[in-house]
């Protein structure tokens, strides 16, 4: 018997490597107010390992709103680790931390900002305790890309008392090349007319998770923070767009 082949029939058309992404989730600093998950995501296909922390401040919206849309995503690879609203209270609050109005007391205790005291401690107080946990899952993870998301009140290009809204924040000297690359690709693909070019800044305040992963960890660190002069839905895109970026510099970095 004569058996025919096309040539269709004999060249593969190459696949796509399939995707198989295995996703997790927990509770850390359980049985307190400030009970908050964590979720892992860790891909068939190899990749760096990426950390992401929203809402350390909890009235920098866009930030942690974001960190919860993240953990629908399904295009995830190598290892992902979210936590959306590290400073569950606060996000719930709508407030850089509880009490910040009132000299720091919420509901009877006694609350700073997060943001000031890392890496905390498990001894101490309400917030030290909070700092400590989100410390704990970087050293079990050892990533190695650690990303906070926080807002600012104000452009650096504002005229009147500039902040450092649309900058993104790096940690380390490591982190330099990595955050300017980002700012680089995210002004010349996504600013449209009449945005602030984002900038580059290595100014993260003692005390801060940026400051302290950077100056502790082998990790490249950076903070992204939008200018909430921007509306909301703004702001997320652009939170979002850098967040790809991330992504896709992580990956073609990856050796
Ligand atoms: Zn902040």
């Amino acid at each position: 018997m004569v058996m025919a082949f096309t040539l269709s029939a004999c060249i593969e058309e190459p696949k796509e490597e399939e995707n198989i992404i295995i996703s997790d989730s927990y509770i850390i600093l359980e049985s307190t107010i400030y009970a908050t998950e964590v979720y892992t995501f860790e891909s068939s296909i190899e990749g760096p390992t990426i950390m992401i922390v929203g809402g350390i401040h909890g009235d920098e919206v866009a930030g942690w709103k974001v960190a919860l849309d993240l953990i629908e995503r399904d295009d995830f690879t190598g290892k992902v680790i979210i936590i959306p609203r590290a400073n569950y209270l606060a996000t719930t609050l709508v407030s850089r931390y509880p009490g910040q109005d009132n000299n720091g007391l919420y509901d009877g205790i006694i609350y700073s900002d997060l943001n000031r005291i890392f890496p905390g401690k498990i001894d101490g107080t309400m917030t030290e305790l909070i700092a400590h946990a989100i410390i704990q899952e970087v050293e079990k993870y050892q990533p190695d890309y650690i990303v906070d998301l926080h807002e600012s009140k104000r452009s650096y290009a504002s005229k009147i008392s500039p902040l450092i809204g649309d900058e993104i924040i790096y940690g380390n000297s490591k982190s330099t090349f990595f955050a300017y690359d980002m700012v680089d690709l995210f002004n010349k693909q996504y600013l449209e007319e009449g945005d602030t070019k984002f900038a580059v800044d290595n100014s993260a305040p003692e005390g801060s998770f940026n400051n302290y992963c950077g100056n502790n960890y082998e990790a490249i660190v950076f903070t992204i923070e939008t200018n909430r002069q921007l509306s909301l839905s703004k702001r997320i895109t652009q939170q979002n767009q850098l967040i790809d970026i991330l992504f896709k510099l992580a990956k073609e970095n990856f050796i």
